[in-house]
């Protein structure tokens, strides 16, 4: 790596910590004291941990336990990547069968990543397309919800997942079946901060998943009303 670059990559870097500090001790002390995010994570709640832009997750959280569902992933997936938390998991491969039993064929794409992967991702990001393009499609780390381990980026056999794809289609009508939502919807781009990606799905648990779907809303419209 050239001199130049280095120099780049130590100040992004410095940045990031500095910002990611300033973040975590202004944001995550919640108001609402029944619902103290990272401390409950070990309760019935801790499905509906949220992860924004305005609610970053701690760089040291990690899921209490991190396996690898039983479905077909992209063949370039990283290992990392290829595992969820245990009970999203195991949704998941339920999700999975009963798209197969249903004619249609899912693959992960990209589940879990640690704070460190996420570094690296914006990182590279920033140095091969530019600070403005980093910020706005890779999530700055802490502030990603792959962190948790409750989400994963599915594709298709044609690697097009638009909400024109039969996939797409089938997903966003069954996640909730199996305890997941569509965690970026159309639309709701204001409220989230993310654009639309039909891709990207969350556990949260059937109950919930249930109401979020029924009522059309997003986990942060969710998380004001309960
Ligand atoms: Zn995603």
């Amino acid at each position: 790596m050239k001199t130049k670059n280095k120099i780049v990559l130590a100040i992004i870097i410095i940045t990031i910590i500095f910002i990611n500090k300033v973040d975590l001790r202004g944001k995550l002390n919640y108001s609402n004291e029944s619902y103290k995010q990272e401390d409950k994570i070990s309760d019935e709640n801790s499905n509906l941990l949220l992860v924004n832009k305005s609610n970053p997750i701690s760089e040291d959280y990690k899921p209490n336990k991190l396996v690898k569902p039983k479905v077909s992933f992209l063949k370039d997936t990283k290992d990392e990547s290829r595992h969820m938390d245990e009970v999203a998991a195991n949704a998941l491969e339920e999700l999975f069968k009963c798209a197969k039993k249903e004619g249609i064929i899912l693959i992960g794409s990209s589940a879990y990543r640690s704070y460190e992967s996420q570094v690296k991702i914006y990182n590279e990001n920033v140095l091969e397309r530019g600070i403005d393009y980093a910020n706005k499609y890779v999530a700055i780390p802490g502030k990603s919800e792959h962190q948790t381990g409750l989400s994963i980026d599915v594709t298709n056999k044609s690697r097009c997942f638009d909400k024109t794809s039969i996939e797409a289609q089938w997903l966003a009508n069954n996640a909730h079946r199996f305890g997941f939502i569509l965690r970026y919807p159309e639309g709701k781009e204001d409220i989230t901060g993310y654009n639309y990606e039909p891709w990207h799905i969350r556990y949260v648990g059937k109950e919930h998943a249930l109401k979020i779907f029924t009522d059309n809303i997003t986990l942060e419209e969710y998380m004001k009303m309960i």
